[in-house]
């Protein structure tokens, strides 16, 4: 009984997928919110590396090289494995078989940092010498530090306030890599100043640290923003994690029936479910792809696909996206990750067109499946990677019913260790699940953008 599929340096991918380039429907493009017409890569270069920009909008590549400097650092911890959950199998009864890829198994404790590296890299090649981002659990602005550093650049990290205060040793972490964290909302931006003047009690979203973020970017001289999730090109650097997981699933003699991830913005899930999700498209395969998301932040299942910001001050473009629209304001729960209210523009399509489905999960339901989940497997997954296990978990149960023996692979995004706070609140019952009405859904939707109104017609590739 095998335990865990690994493959050699030698085997790990060298190109990343980019499924803009395959999709039956392409996206709607990114709009200048000003006149309502749609950007060019050329429109992005003030803000991201160039080399980002033109990945972010390639529709033509479907294979982009990896840089030999990237794959370098890759190899501190790639290629991840992929595990065979017997533990998790039996303590359910399930016929079956589930398997996860352990991104956890990253310096940074998550898949986060199969970004950084890239970005990083891209920014250093064009000669930019600081970076700047905003993270909310703090695994991305960990992922991010550890990147400039290796690349010799500058960081400068807004972290999202509740959790800066939730989990203090992610700042522990950044500061070991020299950069320089400043909990959001803030008063060092003129974003945050009217955040805080209006809210003086705000606890901070990633939307209202990215408005921070991108601000510093745009007025200090060679200096880019840089983000961990919802844009095309982070998910395209994560589809690393599906295309070692298609190879090590060979290796098990197996495909899988289900691809399970959680979802925050969409990188992880994209990562393990696109180069899978190719094989869909032709007609070869018929694999379900489930996106996992929490109950109180629910934009695949109850928001809206429409054109909307992905920051709270509204400076990004207008992203065509399914959104909770961008001035919604999360519950505070413990996966930091998932508290966005937006999907990226590519999943958004694909869900749209039904190439993949979306659950939700509650907070305790994640946490109960995560415990279980420490208690088989022996790995403390990080709460955003909870509801990833709550979803595995639901359709392995439907197994012991129908006695189907299906093939489940969920992606490990992380690991808990430095999440133990939230586990804590668990286990005092201080934790909650949180309501979320109609009535505030519809609400938060008016500041966003009815596709249809803006007479751009899909084309189709
Ligand atoms: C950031 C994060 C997520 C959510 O981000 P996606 O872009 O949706 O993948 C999930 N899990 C972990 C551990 C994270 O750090």
């Amino acid at each position: 009984m095998q335990k865990k599929y690994l493959l050699s340096e030698d085997e790990m991918p060298r190109q990343w997928y980019n499924i803009q380039a395959e999709m039956p429907t392409r996206p709607l493009p990114p709009l200048n919110p000003a006149t309502k017409e749609p950007l060019s890569a050329e429109d992005l270069y003030p803000v991201f590396a160039e080399e980002l920009c033109r990945q972010e909008l390639n529709y033509k590549d479907a294979w982009i090289d990896i840089p030999p400097k990237v794959l370098e650092l890759y190899k501190y911890y790639r290629c991840t494995p992929l595990v065979r959950a017997y533990a998790l199998e039996k303590a359910l009864g399930t016929p079956a078989h589930i398997y996860f890829k352990n991104e956890s198994v990253s310096p940074m404790g998550s898949h986060k940092l199969n970004s950084a590296i890239p970005q990083a890299y891209y920014c250093k090649e064009e000669g930019v010498t600081n970076v700047t981002t905003e993270t909310g659990a703090g695994q991305w602005g960990a992922s991010l530090s550890y990147a400039a550093r290796m690349f010799g650049l500058e960081a400068a990290v807004y972290q999202v306030k509740i959790s800066y205060e939730q989990k203090p040793y992610r700042k522990s972490i950044m500061q070991t890599f020299g950069a320089q964290v400043t909990p959001s909302p803030s008063m060092s931006t003129r974003a945050g100043k009217d955040i805080l003047t209006k809210i003086p009690n705000h606890q901070g979203s990633l939307g209202t640290a990215i408005s921070e973020a991108v601000e510093l970017a745009r007025t200090t001289p060679n200096c880019k923003y840089t983000l961990g999730s919802v844009l095309s090109h982070v998910t395209l650097h994560q589809t690393i994690i599906g295309l070692e997981a298609e190879k090590q699933m060979e290796l098990a003699g197996e495909y899988p029936d289900i691809v399970i991830a959680c979802f925050g913005g969409g990188s992880n899930f994209g990562g393990i479910s696109f180069p899978f999700m190719r094989h869909n498209f032709c007609g070869d395969k018929k694999t379900r792809f489930i996106a996992a998301e929490p109950s109180s932040c629910p934009k695949l299942t109850r928001g809206s696909f429409r054109y909307d910001f992905g920051d709270e001050a509204g400076y990004t473009p207008l992203l065509p996206m399914f959104t909770l629209g961008h001035k919604f304001r999360p519950a505070n729960i413990h996966a930091g990750g998932l508290r966005y209210h937006g999907a990226g523009v590519i999943v958004s399509q694909l869900l749209k067109d039904g190439f993949m489905e979306a659950v939700d999960i509650t907070q305790l339901e994640s946490f109960d499946a995560g415990i279980l989940f420490a208690q088989t497997e022996g790995i403390i997954p990080a709460p955003e990677s909870c509801h990833a296990i709550a979803a595995t978990i639901r359709e392995a149960k439907k197994c012991i019913e129908t006695g189907e023996e299906k093939v489940i692979l969920f992606n490990l995004s992380g690991h808990g260790l430095i999440d133990m706070g939230s586990y804590d609140k668990y286990f005092s019952g201080d934790l909650r699940n949180y309501e979320l009405s109609d009535d505030e859904i519809v609400e938060n939707l008016q500041d966003s953008i009815d596709v249809d109104s803006l007479h751009s017609d899909p084309q189709d590739c």
